[in-house]
């Protein structure tokens, strides 16, 4: 399999995933990349997977189903144009032969769903892949517009707990911003300086930084560090003495954190 990062708008990527007949490819919110990257691979659109309703992730759906006929599947409680197959956690997709599992991810929106194969050969290595939409970034998270800090978390929590070598397929370069506060979380994090300066080099070379990778994930994002006591003092100081001692209460202080973050 061929996994490619279709840059669209200012930083969306749209995924695709080709066995060079024929793609998939996740949340396209502008139909030209993916006719583009089709034409000049000679490929054939067989699905559009989509992991949440946002514009930036669903508009170019219909003009490439029109166009292609491919099939077109999406989260089962979210206001997305028909015909769509409707998916919660428990279903699955099988395209390109391979076998995609659906995880209910929500926080970023109320029925985010992300996609999970566990077996993807790309470059000759297999191992598993996800396509997280706007729920994990590398070294940040999705925005809390539907959901609470609560449902975020257990949805982070879901996606850590896969192996550490899954492919995370996140759908914005934000990158850089997020390893800039999570540096302010944790300026001690060893881990977290090399990945930035590795990941500053890829771009300084117009390279995506993505995927990640859970393992690296887990090591360097403050979202997936949460109830670790630097992390957690680290967003308590920051709110001050009123600040909740839970762990749905630090994670919320923590993103409110970002959120003002410069
Ligand atoms: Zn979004």
């Amino acid at each position: 399999m061929n996994l490619i990062a279709l840059p669209a708008f200012t930083d969306n990527y749209i995924w695709m995933l080709h066995d060079g007949t024929q793609a998939l490819v996740v949340d396209p919110g502008d139909a030209q990349p993916v006719f583009d990257a089709l034409q000049r691979l000679a490929l054939q659109l067989s699905a559009i997977l989509v992991t949440h309703h946002h514009p930036d992730h669903t508009g170019g759906v219909a003009a490439l189903r029109d166009a292609t006929g491919a099939a077109v599947y999406g989260p089962a409680a979210e206001r997305i144009p028909e015909p769509l197959q409707r998916l919660r956690e428990g279903d699955g997709v099988s395209c390109l032969g391979l076998a995609f599992d659906v995880l209910d991810v929500p926080g970023h929106t109320a029925g985010h769903i992300a996609y999970y194969a566990a077996q993807v050969t790309v470059d000759g290595t297999a191992a598993p892949l996800v396509f997280c939409g706007d729920t994990l970034f590398s070294g940040g998270c999705g925005r809390l517009f539907e959901g609470t800090p609560a449902q975020m978390l257990a949805s982070l929590d879901k996606l850590a707990a896969l192996p550490g070598d899954t492919r995370v397929c996140c759908t914005h370069e934000y990158t850089l911003s997020n390893l800039r506060f999570a540096r302010a979380v944790e300026p001690a994090n060893d881990a977290l300086a090399s990945y930035q300066q590795a990941c500053e080099g890829r771009r300084a070379r117009q390279q995506p930084t993505l995927p990640s990778r859970i393992d690296t994930e887990r090591a360097i994002n403050p979202f997936l560090r949460s109830r670790l006591p630097a992390v957690a003092a680290a967003a308590r100081a920051r709110a001050g003495a009123a600040a909740p001692a839970d762990e749905a209460g630090v994670f919320g202080l923590l993103r409110e954190w970002k959120n003002g973050f410069q």
